[in-house]
């Protein structure tokens, strides 16, 4: 059970020095309680307590890390069953296979498949993030793949399939970057467990049913490894899900010791068609997979799988924002349209949209309103008259175009007098309620625009 508070203050030298970044001892003990602060900030408790209060505070499924410097991805860590009851931690990676058995030309294309998906999506990069390099049995075949994808996917993890032999090999030009080894079975259990105690690599444990899963994981953490992940072996989609549900269930409600590490899975095995795999999918990024690997790389199954995990792991308690700035759409100049809203992700994303579609170049101003859409920011003051033209004078818009019409959401129509005082060089006109409004609004608007422009 975790420790509360007060008691790992007990444990604490309480000087109240600060040097944990802290104000008070206790500050920092209650943030340690809470995981919000590592009790290794206090440089001055004893190892054996530091260790007492990690394992104590640790969550109840383990974080493995993979990787090295700024290139590390976090594996489990996770704290609750549903996301509402707090958040979940560490999104799954996604990605594909890489096996000996397919020709250079294969082996080239998903390798360019990596280079090739990437979107932005606000602000954050989406794309696959890890690599099984799958049956190291042509071990010098194995070892060139492993070479050229460090070389030319430095930023993706690696799961790594083969005997003791090949996997030192490759853990050899892996060097500093850790990648998980895959695996061990009831068959090569001391090979790899021995390797992953002697290279100090993350391991995976695969079992046959769960009650072998928890066994080898008992004789794993006997031996003294930690950095586990978990492979079922589950032998349908049915099994699948229940397996996940009773891991997670058993970790986190439990305490199951043998059942409190990240999860690797494999949707490919169980489905008839990429379509019903990519379903898969999308069920195991929200139950509870830590890393999927799919059979092969497709930006319109990627993309959406992508995009439902950011949403699963985003923190429902913080909506998702967008910066604060002015954002140029289809080329604006000095007389191009200016569009103002908040920086509600949802609101940005449907009106930078609609503007996009319009084709009218534009200036799409984004006000910090602290994720709240139009009218929830306007009732909690963060987006009136007030604060729209102190924004309005401060991002630099001025300077950007050489009229003064400004567009507000349709929402926003009851402050358009107040508006016109704050801003009186500017003509405040009123947007449709609805962003499907904007684009014959922006269209009108860039037709007076351009008759300005002539008779400049
Ligand atoms: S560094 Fe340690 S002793 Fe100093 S305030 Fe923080 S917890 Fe207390």
């Amino acid at each position: 059970m975790g420790l509360t508070g007060i008691q790992i203050l007990g444990k604490l030298p309480k000087k109240n020095c600060k040097e944990c970044g802290h104000p008070t001892c206790m500050a920092f003990a209650m943030k340690v309680a809470a995981g919000q602060a590592e009790i290794t900030a206090c440089p001055y408790v004893d190892p054996a307590v530091v260790e007492e209060i990690a394992e104590a505070t640790a969550p109840p499924i383990r974080t493995v890390k993979l990787g090295s410097g700024d290139q590390i991805f976090s594996l489990g860590g996770e704290v609750v069953l549903f996301r509402h009851e707090k958040r979940f931690e560490n999104p799954p990676p996604l990605g594909t296979y890489i096996s000996t058995s397919m020709d250079e030309g294969e082996i080239s294309r998903r390798i360019d498949l990596y280079k090739k998906l990437q979107w932005d999506r606000v602000g954050i990069k989406l794309q696959p993030e890890v690599l099984f390099i799958a049956d190291g049995k042509d071990r010098s075949k194995f070892e060139n793949i492993v070479k050229r994808v460090r070389e030319e996917l430095p930023h993706v993890a690696l799961v790594l399939e083969g005997d003791k032999a090949s996997l030192e090999k490759a853990l050899s030009i892996c060097g500093d970057f850790k990648p998980l080894l895959y695996g061990a079975t009831v068959d090569n259990f001391e090979d790899m467990t021995s390797l992953a105690l002697e290279t100090r690599a993350p391991l995976t444990i695969i079992g046959r049913s769960l009650d072998e899963l928890a066994e080898l994981v008992d004789k794993a953490l006997q031996k003294g490894l930690k950095d586990l992940v978990l492979d079922p072996g589950s032998l349908s989609v049915k099994e699948l899900f229940e397996d996940m549900v009773i891991i997670r269930r058993a970790a986190i409600k439990k305490r199951y010791k043998p059942f409190g590490f990240p999860i690797i899975t494999f949707p490919y095995r169980y489905a008839k068609d990429y379509l019903s795999e990519s379903l898969l999918a999308g069920l195991l990024v929200a139950k509870y997979a830590s890393v999927i690997i799919l059979s092969d790389l497709k930006g319109e199954s990627l993309f959406n799988l992508l995009v439902e995990r950011m949403n699963i792991f985003t923190d429902p308690q913080k909506p998702l924002v967008v910066e604060e700035g002015i954002y140029p759409v289809n080329g604006p100049d000095e007389y191009s349209p200016v569009v103002i809203t908040c920086n509600f992700a949802l609101t940005y994303f449907i009106v930078n949209g609609e503007i996009e579609s319009s084709r009218v170049p534009t200036w799409l101003l984004i006000k910090n309103t602290d994720g709240l859409s139009v009218l929830t920011a306007w009732a909690a003051g963060k987006f009136g008259a007030d604060s729209i033209a102190e924004f309005v004078k401060r991002c630099g818009i001025e300077q950007k175009v050489k009229h003064r019409k400004l567009e507000i959401p349709g929402y926003l129509a009851g402050i358009k007098g107040e508006l016109e005082e704050e801003l009186p060089d500017w003509e405040i006109i009123v947007g449709p309620r609805e962003a499907s409004g904007l684009p014959a609004l922006l269209k009108r608007v860039y037709a007076e625009l351009q008759e300005m422009k002539k008779a400049s």
